[in-house]
Formats: structure tokens, sequence, C-alpha cells
């Protein structure tokens, strides 16, 4: 890979999602790719869930980190398809939400397999012992819930 793709892919990956500025968008797995188009560094992105308003922000934001590290033509395009999907948060990144308090969706695969439906665990004690108080938390993206166990509130990141 060149050396500006390298610089592009570093700055692009600095990043954060403005709704959960703890991850970034290398962390969510929305950053796509980064590929070279003429002279412009073009960076395509998958959002979280359609229609959500931060992904101009978040658009003009990668621009502005490239801009920084020295790359004068940007352009952020956004791929609908495949639908990005919880699935797609790296290790590290559930590794963050967790020690952020907020509680990582499990993947797909282990749900489906082992509980036919979503098992929430509790970011701070690990219980699994849950329930859920309101479908939408401080955003739209997380739901409310509640530890049995230790009886702490905190979000679930629920997208998809
Ligand atoms: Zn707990």
């Amino acid at each position: 890979m060149n050396d500006l793709l390298v610089r592009a892919r570093t700055a692009a990956s600095t990043v954060c999602d403005p709704e959960i500025p703890v991850l970034t968008i290398a962390d969510l797995g929305m950053l796509r790719d980064v590929r070279l188009s003429g002279d412009t560094v073009e960076v395509e992105i998958t959002p979280t869930y359609s229609g959500c308003p931060a992904m101009n922000m978040i658009a003009l934001e990668i621009e502005t980190a490239l801009h920084q590290a020295g790359i004068p033509h940007a352009r952020v395009t956004t791929t609908l398809t495949p639908a990005w999907t919880t699935d797609w948060l790296t290790a590290e990144g559930r590794e963050k939400l967790r020690a952020y308090g907020i509680a990582p969706p499990p993947p797909a695969s282990t749900r489906r397999a082992l509980f036919g439906e979503t098992t929430t665990i509790c970011p701070r004690c690990s219980s699994p012992d849950t329930e859920q108080l309101a479908e939408f938390g401080s955003t739209s993206c997380k739901s409310l819930w509640r530890c049995r166990a230790c009886r702490e509130p905190f979000d679930l990141f629920k997208c998809h």
C-alpha cells in the first residue's frame, strides 16, 4: 500500500462516533475501504444505521482528519449494502464499550447458537441476570437496562 493511503487510513481510523465517543469508526467496523482515485483519497464508510443524523458529521470529521494529515483531496462515500450489523464491531471495540459501561451486543452467531435470543450481560459485574427498563436509552442507538445482581442501570448498544 502506498504511503499516502497508509496516512489516509491512519487518519480516518482516529475519527470517533459522535454517539459513542469512546469508539472510532474503525472499532465499529464502519470504515470499509480507503482507496486512491486519481489524486483524491476516497474513504468508504457504512453507517451504523441508515438515516443516522450523525453520518454527515462523521463524513465531515473524516475529511477534516485527512486534511490535517496533509491530504488535500478527500471524498467520503457511503455504502449501504451490505448493511452494518453489530457483528462488525471489533473485539477492541467491544472491550472499549464494556469499559465505558455500555453492554456490547453479543455476536449474532453466539446469540443464535446458545440463547435463541439476546442475552444481555451486565458490563459492570458480568451477570446475565438483567432486565430491560426502556426500549430507548440516552440515544436511540441504546436501550436502558438494569442488572438484578448489582442493581446498576446500564445502556445496551443495540443497533441491529
Ligand atoms: Zn451487574
